[in-house]
Protein backbone atom coordinates (compact mmCIF):
# COMPACT_ATOMS: atom_id res chain seq x y z
CA UNK A 1 0.00 0.00 0.00
CA UNK A 2 3.05 2.43 0.92
CA UNK A 3 3.94 4.78 -2.06
CA UNK A 4 7.79 4.64 -1.34
CA UNK A 5 8.14 7.51 -3.61
CA UNK A 6 5.67 10.15 -2.05
CA UNK A 7 6.46 10.56 1.77
CA UNK A 8 4.52 13.68 2.09
CA UNK A 9 0.83 13.71 2.51
CA UNK A 10 -1.71 15.72 0.70
CA UNK A 11 -3.32 16.20 3.65
CA UNK A 12 0.10 17.80 5.46
CA UNK A 13 -0.65 21.30 4.92
CA UNK A 14 -4.45 21.19 6.02
CA UNK A 15 -5.31 18.47 7.48
CA UNK A 16 -7.58 15.71 6.30
CA UNK A 17 -11.13 17.38 6.96
CA UNK A 18 -10.07 21.28 5.47
CA UNK A 19 -8.50 19.32 2.50
CA UNK A 20 -11.44 17.34 1.68
CA UNK A 21 -13.89 20.46 2.24
CA UNK A 22 -11.57 22.22 -0.54
CA UNK A 23 -11.53 19.71 -2.67
CA UNK A 24 -15.74 20.03 -2.38
CA UNK A 25 -15.58 23.40 -3.17
CA UNK A 26 -13.52 22.57 -6.17
CA UNK A 27 -16.10 19.78 -7.60
CA UNK A 28 -19.34 22.01 -6.59
CA UNK A 29 -17.77 24.91 -8.46
CA UNK A 30 -17.15 23.56 -11.85
CA UNK A 31 -20.29 21.50 -11.14
CA UNK A 32 -22.56 24.47 -11.20
CA UNK A 33 -21.01 26.24 -14.03
CA UNK A 34 -23.14 24.87 -16.64
CA UNK A 35 -26.13 22.55 -17.36
CA UNK A 36 -23.64 19.78 -19.30
CA UNK A 37 -23.54 16.32 -17.50
CA UNK A 38 -20.78 14.55 -15.97
CA UNK A 39 -19.31 11.11 -16.83
CA UNK A 40 -17.48 9.08 -13.92
CA UNK A 41 -15.04 6.11 -14.60
CA UNK A 42 -15.23 3.38 -12.42
CA UNK A 43 -13.87 0.25 -12.67
CA UNK A 44 -14.52 -0.95 -8.48
CA UNK A 45 -10.72 -0.14 -8.04
CA UNK A 46 -9.10 2.21 -5.46
CA UNK A 47 -8.57 5.29 -7.79
CA UNK A 48 -12.09 5.06 -9.06
CA UNK A 49 -13.70 4.94 -5.80
CA UNK A 50 -12.22 7.91 -4.35
CA UNK A 51 -13.36 9.76 -7.23
CA UNK A 52 -16.61 9.13 -7.06
CA UNK A 53 -17.12 9.33 -3.29
CA UNK A 54 -15.57 12.88 -3.46
CA UNK A 55 -17.90 13.76 -6.39
CA UNK A 56 -20.90 12.04 -4.62
CA UNK A 57 -19.59 13.75 -0.86
CA UNK A 58 -19.21 17.33 -2.84
CA UNK A 59 -22.96 17.32 -4.54
CA UNK A 60 -24.42 15.93 -1.15
CA UNK A 61 -23.95 19.65 0.57
CA UNK A 62 -25.77 21.01 -3.04
CA UNK A 63 -29.60 22.04 -2.36
CA UNK A 64 -31.43 19.26 -4.06
CA UNK A 65 -32.64 21.43 -7.18
CA UNK A 66 -29.49 22.63 -7.84
CA UNK A 67 -27.98 19.16 -7.94
CA UNK A 68 -30.54 17.66 -10.07
CA UNK A 69 -30.28 20.05 -12.78
CA UNK A 70 -28.22 17.57 -14.58
CA UNK A 71 -26.84 13.74 -14.36
CA UNK A 72 -23.78 12.18 -13.60
CA UNK A 73 -23.31 9.32 -15.62
CA UNK A 74 -20.98 6.63 -13.78
CA UNK A 75 -19.54 3.80 -16.53
CA UNK A 76 -18.16 0.70 -15.66
CA UNK A 77 -16.82 -1.48 -18.49
CA UNK A 78 -17.24 -5.27 -17.84
CA UNK A 79 -14.81 -6.81 -21.08
CA UNK A 80 -16.69 -10.38 -20.25
CA UNK A 81 -13.84 -11.64 -19.20
CA UNK A 82 -13.00 -10.50 -16.31
CA UNK A 83 -11.67 -12.08 -13.08
CA UNK A 84 -15.21 -13.28 -11.83
CA UNK A 85 -14.79 -12.21 -8.45
CA UNK A 86 -13.77 -8.65 -9.13
CA UNK A 87 -16.98 -8.52 -11.78
CA UNK A 88 -19.15 -9.70 -9.04
CA UNK A 89 -18.40 -7.01 -6.93
CA UNK A 90 -18.01 -4.58 -9.40
CA UNK A 91 -21.75 -5.35 -10.28
CA UNK A 92 -22.37 -4.99 -6.87
CA UNK A 93 -21.49 -1.95 -6.24
CA UNK A 94 -23.03 -0.49 -9.84
CA UNK A 95 -26.23 -1.79 -7.88
CA UNK A 96 -26.17 -0.58 -4.92
CA UNK A 97 -24.76 2.87 -6.16
CA UNK A 98 -28.40 3.26 -8.29
CA UNK A 99 -30.49 2.29 -4.87
CA UNK A 100 -28.61 4.58 -3.01
CA UNK A 101 -28.55 7.37 -5.31
CA UNK A 102 -32.00 6.99 -6.08
CA UNK A 103 -33.03 7.06 -2.04
CA UNK A 104 -30.92 9.75 -1.88
CA UNK A 105 -31.89 12.01 -4.58
CA UNK A 106 -28.55 12.28 -6.23
CA UNK A 107 -28.03 13.08 -9.98
CA UNK A 108 -26.59 10.28 -10.28
CA UNK A 109 -26.87 6.83 -12.35
CA UNK A 110 -24.29 4.15 -12.91
CA UNK A 111 -24.32 1.82 -15.93
CA UNK A 112 -22.36 -1.25 -17.03
CA UNK A 113 -20.84 -1.44 -20.57
CA UNK A 114 -20.24 -4.35 -22.34
CA UNK A 115 -17.96 -5.00 -25.38
CA UNK A 116 -20.54 -5.90 -28.75
CA UNK A 117 -20.79 -9.71 -29.40
CA UNK A 118 -18.92 -9.34 -32.77
CA UNK A 119 -15.95 -7.62 -31.12
CA UNK A 120 -15.99 -9.95 -28.07
CA UNK A 121 -12.82 -11.40 -26.86
CA UNK A 122 -14.05 -14.48 -27.61
CA UNK A 123 -15.35 -13.74 -30.97
CA UNK A 124 -11.89 -12.59 -31.85
CA UNK A 125 -9.73 -15.65 -30.93
CA UNK A 126 -12.33 -18.28 -31.42
CA UNK A 127 -14.37 -17.29 -34.28
CA UNK A 128 -11.55 -14.93 -36.42
CA UNK A 129 -8.99 -16.69 -34.84
CA UNK A 130 -6.89 -13.65 -34.07
CA UNK A 131 -3.51 -14.79 -31.30
CA UNK A 132 -3.80 -14.43 -27.88
CA UNK A 133 -2.79 -10.29 -27.30
CA UNK A 134 0.91 -9.84 -27.39
CA UNK A 135 2.74 -6.18 -26.89
CA UNK A 136 2.97 -5.61 -30.31
CA UNK A 137 -0.34 -7.23 -31.34
CA UNK A 138 -2.94 -5.98 -28.59
CA UNK A 139 -5.69 -6.06 -30.37
CA UNK A 140 -7.88 -6.20 -27.23
CA UNK A 141 -7.90 -2.96 -25.32
CA UNK A 142 -9.55 -0.81 -27.88
CA UNK A 143 -12.26 -3.59 -28.70
CA UNK A 144 -13.08 -4.22 -25.02
CA UNK A 145 -12.05 -1.28 -23.02
CA UNK A 146 -11.95 1.32 -25.31
CA UNK A 147 -15.05 0.94 -27.66
CA UNK A 148 -18.01 0.34 -25.24
CA UNK A 149 -16.63 3.51 -22.56
CA UNK A 150 -15.88 6.03 -26.02
CA UNK A 151 -19.17 5.25 -27.36
CA UNK A 152 -21.05 5.91 -24.22
CA UNK A 153 -19.20 9.46 -24.01
CA UNK A 154 -19.50 10.06 -27.57
CA UNK A 155 -23.62 9.32 -27.25
CA UNK A 156 -23.27 11.92 -24.38
CA UNK A 157 -21.44 14.38 -26.36
CA UNK A 158 -23.65 13.76 -29.55
CA UNK A 159 -26.96 14.45 -26.97
CA UNK A 160 -25.76 17.57 -24.93
CA UNK A 161 -22.90 18.93 -27.12
CA UNK A 162 -20.47 18.43 -24.58
CA UNK A 163 -19.36 16.58 -21.47
CA UNK A 164 -16.72 16.57 -18.81
CA UNK A 165 -15.27 12.69 -18.39
CA UNK A 166 -13.96 12.57 -14.51
CA UNK A 167 -11.35 9.91 -13.20
CA UNK A 168 -8.90 8.59 -10.94
CA UNK A 169 -5.83 8.57 -13.10
CA UNK A 170 -3.28 9.78 -10.71
CA UNK A 171 0.72 11.43 -11.27
CA UNK A 172 2.32 9.00 -8.98
CA UNK A 173 0.98 5.61 -10.71
CA UNK A 174 3.74 5.61 -12.87
CA UNK A 175 6.79 8.22 -14.46
CA UNK A 176 5.02 7.65 -17.62
CA UNK A 177 1.49 8.86 -16.70
CA UNK A 178 3.19 11.58 -14.68
CA UNK A 179 4.48 13.12 -18.03
CA UNK A 180 1.31 11.96 -19.94
CA UNK A 181 -0.57 14.09 -17.63
CA UNK A 182 1.89 16.86 -17.44
CA UNK A 183 1.50 16.95 -21.50
CA UNK A 184 -2.29 16.90 -21.09
CA UNK A 185 -2.25 19.81 -18.38
CA UNK A 186 -0.22 22.27 -20.88
CA UNK A 187 -2.89 21.89 -22.87
CA UNK A 188 -5.77 23.21 -20.75
CA UNK A 189 -7.67 26.22 -21.57
CA UNK A 190 -9.70 25.72 -18.61
CA UNK A 191 -8.56 25.33 -14.62
CA UNK A 192 -8.83 21.58 -14.13
CA UNK A 193 -9.88 20.31 -17.04
CA UNK A 194 -7.62 19.13 -19.73
CA UNK A 195 -8.50 17.87 -23.32
CA UNK A 196 -9.08 14.61 -24.92
CA UNK A 197 -7.36 13.38 -27.16
CA UNK A 198 -9.91 10.94 -28.62
CA UNK A 199 -13.03 12.60 -28.06
CA UNK A 200 -13.85 16.15 -29.36
CA UNK A 201 -15.71 18.49 -26.31
CA UNK A 202 -15.24 16.06 -23.93
CA UNK A 203 -12.79 17.72 -21.32
CA UNK A 204 -10.99 15.22 -18.50
CA UNK A 205 -11.48 16.22 -14.77
CA UNK A 206 -8.42 14.48 -12.30
CA UNK A 207 -9.69 15.26 -9.16
CA UNK A 208 -7.01 13.23 -7.47
CA UNK A 209 -4.13 13.82 -10.11
CA UNK A 210 -1.57 14.96 -7.14
CA UNK A 211 -2.83 12.07 -4.50
CA UNK A 212 -0.42 9.41 -3.59
CA UNK A 213 -1.31 5.76 -2.92
CA UNK A 214 -1.29 6.17 1.07
CA UNK A 215 -3.56 9.35 0.36
CA UNK A 216 -5.95 7.24 -1.15
CA UNK A 217 -5.70 4.59 1.03
CA UNK A 218 -6.11 7.04 3.86
CA UNK A 219 -9.38 8.64 2.12
CA UNK A 220 -10.89 5.02 1.48
CA UNK A 221 -11.00 4.23 5.41
CA UNK A 222 -11.64 7.22 7.04
CA UNK A 223 -14.22 7.95 4.95
CA UNK A 224 -18.18 6.55 4.61
CA UNK A 225 -18.89 5.04 1.59
CA UNK A 226 -22.03 6.61 0.47
CA UNK A 227 -23.72 3.96 -1.44
CA UNK A 228 -23.09 1.41 1.26
CA UNK A 229 -19.59 -0.67 0.91
CA UNK A 230 -17.88 -1.65 3.96
CA UNK A 231 -14.66 0.77 4.62
CA UNK A 232 -12.68 -2.97 4.60
CA UNK A 233 -14.35 -4.33 1.47
CA UNK A 234 -12.26 -2.87 -0.78
CA UNK A 235 -8.84 -3.34 0.97
CA UNK A 236 -10.11 -7.14 1.25
CA UNK A 237 -9.90 -6.89 -2.84
CA UNK A 238 -6.59 -5.73 -2.80
CA UNK A 239 -5.13 -7.19 0.22
CA UNK A 240 -3.36 -9.89 -1.51
CA UNK A 241 -2.41 -8.53 -5.03
CA UNK A 242 1.08 -8.30 -5.76
CA UNK A 243 0.50 -5.05 -7.88
CA UNK A 244 -1.80 -2.72 -6.43
CA UNK A 245 -2.58 -0.56 -9.75
CA UNK A 246 -5.98 -0.41 -11.14
CA UNK A 247 -6.85 -1.02 -14.67
CA UNK A 248 -8.55 2.72 -15.02
CA UNK A 249 -11.44 4.01 -17.44
CA UNK A 250 -8.87 3.28 -20.68
CA UNK A 251 -9.24 6.12 -23.24
CA UNK A 252 -6.64 5.32 -25.79
CA UNK A 253 -3.65 2.70 -26.58
CA UNK A 254 -1.32 5.08 -24.35
CA UNK A 255 -2.33 3.81 -21.52
CA UNK A 256 -0.07 0.66 -20.35
CA UNK A 257 -1.21 -2.90 -20.14
CA UNK A 258 -3.79 -3.26 -17.81
CA UNK A 259 -3.05 -7.08 -17.85
CA UNK A 260 -0.30 -7.19 -14.43
CA UNK A 261 -3.00 -5.40 -12.29
CA UNK A 262 -5.61 -6.22 -9.57
CA UNK A 263 -8.52 -5.35 -12.26
CA UNK A 264 -7.00 -7.37 -15.57
CA UNK A 265 -8.76 -9.59 -17.80
CA UNK A 266 -8.37 -13.01 -16.23
CA UNK A 267 -7.20 -14.38 -20.26
CA UNK A 268 -4.27 -11.58 -20.19
CA UNK A 269 -1.49 -12.88 -21.79
CA UNK A 270 0.40 -9.46 -21.47
CA UNK A 271 1.65 -10.55 -18.27
CA UNK A 272 4.08 -13.36 -18.04
CA UNK A 273 1.46 -14.92 -15.52
CA UNK A 274 -1.45 -13.81 -13.74
CA UNK A 275 -0.12 -12.74 -10.46
CA UNK A 276 -3.38 -11.57 -8.75
CA UNK A 277 -5.52 -14.56 -9.43
CA UNK A 278 -3.17 -17.20 -8.24
CA UNK A 279 -2.49 -14.58 -5.27
CA UNK A 280 -6.56 -14.86 -4.95
CA UNK A 281 -5.93 -18.38 -4.80
CA UNK A 282 -3.04 -19.13 -2.66
CA UNK A 283 -4.43 -16.64 -0.04
CA UNK A 284 -7.89 -17.94 0.13
CA UNK A 285 -9.27 -21.33 -0.02
CA UNK A 286 -12.82 -20.86 -1.21
CA UNK A 287 -11.23 -19.12 -4.02
CA UNK A 288 -9.79 -22.49 -5.41
CA UNK A 289 -12.38 -22.98 -7.54
CA UNK A 290 -10.92 -20.61 -9.91
CA UNK A 291 -7.69 -22.64 -10.86
CA UNK A 292 -9.10 -24.20 -13.95
CA UNK A 293 -8.82 -19.72 -15.51
CA UNK A 294 -5.34 -19.66 -14.56
CA UNK A 295 -4.82 -23.27 -16.24
CA UNK A 296 -6.88 -22.26 -19.56
CA UNK A 297 -5.34 -18.44 -19.72
CA UNK A 298 -1.68 -20.56 -19.44
CA UNK A 299 -2.90 -22.56 -22.37
CA UNK A 300 -3.24 -19.37 -24.42
CA UNK A 301 0.18 -18.04 -23.36
CA UNK A 302 2.57 -19.83 -26.17
CA UNK A 303 5.50 -18.00 -26.73
CA UNK A 304 6.38 -18.79 -29.84
CA UNK A 305 2.58 -19.83 -31.44
CA UNK A 306 3.62 -20.19 -35.04
CA UNK A 307 2.88 -23.95 -35.07
CA UNK A 308 -0.91 -23.20 -34.09
CA UNK A 309 -1.35 -20.27 -36.82
CA UNK A 310 -2.02 -20.05 -40.35
CA UNK A 311 1.34 -19.26 -42.53
CA UNK A 312 -1.35 -16.58 -44.17
CA UNK A 313 -2.28 -13.48 -42.69
CA UNK A 314 -6.37 -13.02 -42.28
CA UNK A 315 -6.58 -12.11 -45.85
CA UNK A 316 -4.95 -15.26 -47.33
CA UNK A 317 -2.08 -13.00 -48.29
CA UNK A 318 1.54 -14.60 -47.72
CA UNK A 319 3.38 -11.49 -46.41
CA UNK A 320 7.09 -11.95 -45.44
CA UNK A 321 8.93 -10.47 -42.29
CA UNK A 322 12.50 -10.75 -42.46
CA UNK A 323 12.03 -13.62 -44.88
CA UNK A 324 10.08 -15.47 -43.04
CA UNK A 325 5.81 -15.34 -43.26
CA UNK A 326 3.85 -13.50 -40.54
CA UNK A 327 1.75 -15.98 -39.31
CA UNK A 328 -2.37 -14.83 -39.25
CA UNK A 329 -5.22 -16.51 -37.43
CA UNK A 330 -5.33 -19.79 -35.48
CA UNK A 331 -5.85 -22.80 -37.61
CA UNK A 332 -8.94 -24.57 -37.70
CA UNK A 333 -8.27 -27.41 -35.25
CA UNK A 334 -6.30 -24.89 -33.02
CA UNK A 335 -10.09 -23.01 -32.37
CA UNK A 336 -11.79 -26.14 -31.95
CA UNK A 337 -9.55 -27.33 -29.27
CA UNK A 338 -9.57 -23.95 -27.43
CA UNK A 339 -13.03 -23.64 -27.69
CA UNK A 340 -13.29 -27.44 -26.48
CA UNK A 341 -11.32 -26.32 -23.26
CA UNK A 342 -12.99 -23.21 -22.54
CA UNK A 343 -16.37 -24.99 -22.35
CA UNK A 344 -14.59 -27.92 -19.98
CA UNK A 345 -13.53 -25.07 -18.48
CA UNK A 346 -16.82 -23.17 -17.46
CA UNK A 347 -18.24 -26.84 -16.93
CA UNK A 348 -15.56 -27.61 -13.89
CA UNK A 349 -16.22 -23.85 -12.60
CA UNK A 350 -19.85 -24.62 -12.56
CA UNK A 351 -19.01 -27.89 -10.39
CA UNK A 352 -17.05 -26.35 -7.61
CA UNK A 353 -17.43 -22.74 -7.47
CA UNK A 354 -20.04 -21.41 -4.50
CA UNK A 355 -23.44 -21.23 -5.25
CA UNK A 356 -23.15 -17.71 -6.37
CA UNK A 357 -21.33 -18.36 -9.28
CA UNK A 358 -22.90 -22.01 -10.12
CA UNK A 359 -24.40 -19.94 -13.34
CA UNK A 360 -21.12 -18.78 -14.25
CA UNK A 361 -20.98 -17.82 -17.96
CA UNK A 362 -17.61 -17.69 -19.34
CA UNK A 363 -18.66 -17.55 -22.58
CA UNK A 364 -22.00 -16.46 -23.73
CA UNK A 365 -24.80 -17.85 -26.25
CA UNK A 366 -24.17 -15.59 -28.38
CA UNK A 367 -21.19 -15.35 -28.87
CA UNK A 368 -21.19 -19.25 -29.63
CA UNK A 369 -23.94 -18.18 -32.19
CA UNK A 370 -21.86 -15.29 -33.60
CA UNK A 371 -18.98 -18.04 -33.75
CA UNK A 372 -20.52 -20.51 -34.89
CA UNK A 373 -21.18 -18.06 -37.99
CA UNK A 374 -17.85 -17.33 -38.97
CA UNK A 375 -16.54 -20.49 -39.09
CA UNK A 376 -19.36 -21.07 -41.19
CA UNK A 377 -20.33 -18.62 -43.05
CA UNK A 378 -16.92 -16.83 -43.27
CA UNK A 379 -14.32 -19.12 -43.05
CA UNK A 380 -16.57 -21.95 -45.07
CA UNK A 381 -15.94 -24.45 -42.51
CA UNK A 382 -18.73 -27.13 -43.57
CA UNK A 383 -18.45 -29.25 -41.00
CA UNK A 384 -20.25 -27.22 -38.82
CA UNK A 385 -18.54 -28.66 -35.79
CA UNK A 386 -19.65 -25.86 -32.72
CA UNK A 387 -23.21 -27.40 -32.31
CA UNK A 388 -20.89 -30.82 -31.61
CA UNK A 389 -18.42 -29.35 -29.21
CA UNK A 390 -21.12 -27.87 -27.43
CA UNK A 391 -23.17 -30.95 -26.82
CA UNK A 392 -20.13 -33.23 -26.07
CA UNK A 393 -18.86 -30.42 -23.48
CA UNK A 394 -22.02 -29.34 -21.52
CA UNK A 395 -24.21 -32.73 -22.65
CA UNK A 396 -26.62 -30.14 -23.81
CA UNK A 397 -27.75 -29.45 -27.35
CA UNK A 398 -26.88 -26.14 -28.87
CA UNK A 399 -30.30 -24.45 -29.58
CA UNK A 400 -29.20 -21.89 -32.48
CA UNK A 401 -32.27 -21.84 -34.29
CA UNK A 402 -30.44 -20.07 -37.03
CA UNK A 403 -31.37 -21.97 -40.57
CA UNK A 404 -27.69 -22.75 -41.74
CA UNK A 405 -28.91 -25.47 -44.16
CA UNK A 406 -26.13 -26.98 -46.46
CA UNK A 407 -26.50 -29.22 -48.72
CA UNK A 408 -22.72 -30.91 -47.20
CA UNK A 409 -21.97 -31.28 -43.89
CA UNK A 410 -19.21 -33.51 -41.47
CA UNK A 411 -19.40 -36.90 -43.49
CA UNK A 412 -19.00 -34.89 -47.23
CA UNK A 413 -16.05 -33.04 -45.91
CA UNK A 414 -14.65 -36.13 -44.18
CA UNK A 415 -14.81 -37.80 -47.28
CA UNK A 416 -13.38 -34.77 -49.00
CA UNK A 417 -10.59 -34.81 -46.53
CA UNK A 418 -9.55 -38.02 -47.34
CA UNK A 419 -9.49 -37.85 -50.88
CA UNK A 420 -7.47 -35.00 -50.48
CA UNK A 421 -4.74 -37.37 -48.26
CA UNK A 422 -2.14 -35.00 -47.07
CA UNK A 423 -3.08 -31.95 -49.58
CA UNK A 424 -4.89 -30.00 -47.20
CA UNK A 425 -4.91 -27.14 -49.15
CA UNK A 426 -6.24 -28.70 -51.75
CA UNK A 427 -9.09 -29.42 -49.36
CA UNK A 428 -9.99 -25.87 -48.25
CA UNK A 429 -9.65 -24.73 -51.73
CA UNK A 430 -13.08 -27.11 -52.90
CA UNK A 431 -14.38 -26.86 -50.07
CA UNK A 432 -14.57 -22.84 -49.92
CA UNK A 433 -15.31 -23.24 -53.46
CA UNK A 434 -18.39 -25.88 -53.04
CA UNK A 435 -19.55 -23.21 -50.41
CA UNK A 436 -19.53 -20.42 -52.26
CA UNK A 437 -21.28 -21.88 -54.98
CA UNK A 438 -23.92 -22.96 -52.28
CA UNK A 439 -24.32 -19.45 -51.14
CA UNK A 440 -24.87 -17.99 -54.59
CA UNK A 441 -27.17 -20.26 -55.57
CA UNK A 442 -29.70 -18.53 -55.98
CA UNK A 443 -28.39 -15.02 -57.00
CA UNK A 444 -29.99 -14.01 -60.38
CA UNK A 445 -26.87 -11.75 -60.56
CA UNK A 446 -23.70 -12.87 -59.34
CA UNK A 447 -21.94 -9.96 -59.04
CA UNK A 448 -18.30 -10.81 -57.33
CA UNK A 449 -19.20 -14.80 -57.31
CA UNK A 450 -16.03 -14.69 -60.09
CA UNK A 451 -13.48 -12.67 -57.55
CA UNK A 452 -14.39 -14.85 -54.71
CA UNK A 453 -13.29 -17.51 -56.35
CA UNK A 454 -10.58 -16.11 -57.54
CA UNK A 455 -9.45 -15.31 -54.04
CA UNK A 456 -9.96 -18.82 -52.92
CA UNK A 457 -7.92 -20.00 -55.64
CA UNK A 458 -5.07 -17.53 -55.01
CA UNK A 459 -5.05 -18.46 -51.09
CA UNK A 460 -4.70 -22.04 -52.07
CA UNK A 461 -2.90 -22.67 -55.18
CA UNK A 462 0.03 -23.69 -53.32
CA UNK A 463 1.83 -27.19 -53.22
CA UNK A 464 2.50 -26.24 -49.10
CA UNK A 465 3.98 -23.70 -46.57
CA UNK A 466 7.08 -24.24 -48.47
CA UNK A 467 6.06 -23.31 -51.88
CA UNK A 468 4.13 -20.61 -50.60
CA UNK A 469 6.75 -18.82 -48.56
CA UNK A 470 9.50 -19.13 -51.49
CA UNK A 471 6.78 -17.91 -53.96
CA UNK A 472 6.31 -14.77 -51.41
CA UNK A 473 10.15 -14.57 -51.41
CA UNK A 474 10.74 -14.51 -55.38
CA UNK A 475 7.81 -12.13 -55.53
CA UNK A 476 9.12 -9.53 -53.37
CA UNK A 477 12.39 -10.09 -55.10
CA UNK A 478 10.71 -9.31 -58.26
CA UNK A 479 9.04 -6.00 -57.27
CA UNK A 480 12.14 -4.73 -55.34
CA UNK A 481 14.03 -5.39 -58.84
CA UNK A 482 10.91 -3.85 -60.71
CA UNK A 483 11.22 -0.40 -58.20
CA UNK A 484 14.87 -0.10 -58.26
CA UNK A 485 14.57 0.04 -62.47
CA UNK A 486 11.97 2.73 -62.58
CA UNK A 487 14.06 4.53 -60.17
CA UNK A 488 16.90 4.45 -62.45
CA UNK A 489 15.10 5.47 -65.20
CA UNK A 490 13.86 8.23 -63.13
CA UNK A 491 17.08 9.36 -62.30
CA UNK A 492 17.85 9.01 -65.62
S1 LIG B 1 -6.26 -6.81 -19.29
FE1 LIG B 1 -4.99 -7.71 -20.91
S2 LIG B 1 -6.48 -8.83 -22.19
FE2 LIG B 1 -7.67 -7.38 -20.96
S3 LIG B 1 -7.87 -5.56 -22.25
FE3 LIG B 1 -6.10 -5.22 -20.88
S4 LIG B 1 -4.34 -5.91 -22.12
FE4 LIG B 1 -6.19 -6.79 -23.08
Amino acid sequence: MSDSNQHESLFDELGFSETIEVIHKEIQDLYLENDLPWVVGYSGGKDSTVVLQLIWGALAKLDEKKRNKKKVHVISTDTLVENPIVSNWVSRSLNMMNKAAKAAKMPIHATQLHPKVESSFWVQLLGKGYPAPRPMFRWCTERLKIWPSNQFIYDVVNQYGETILAIGTRKAESALRARTMEKHERLRTRARLSPNGSIPNCSIYTPIEDWSNDDVWLFITRTENPWGLGSTELLELYKDATEDRECPLVLDQSTPSCGASRFGCWVCTLVARDKSMEAMIANDPRNEWLLPLTAFRDLLDVKNDDHLRDFRRMSGRVQLHKNGPIHGPYLQHVRERFLRRLLETQQKLRENAPPEYREIELISFEELKEIRRIWLVDKHELEDILPRIYKETTGEPFADDTDYYHCFGQPEMDLLKEVCGDDFLRFECIREMLDLEWQNRNQVRRVGFLDKIESALQKTFYEDENDAVSFARKKKKYQASVAREAKRETVK
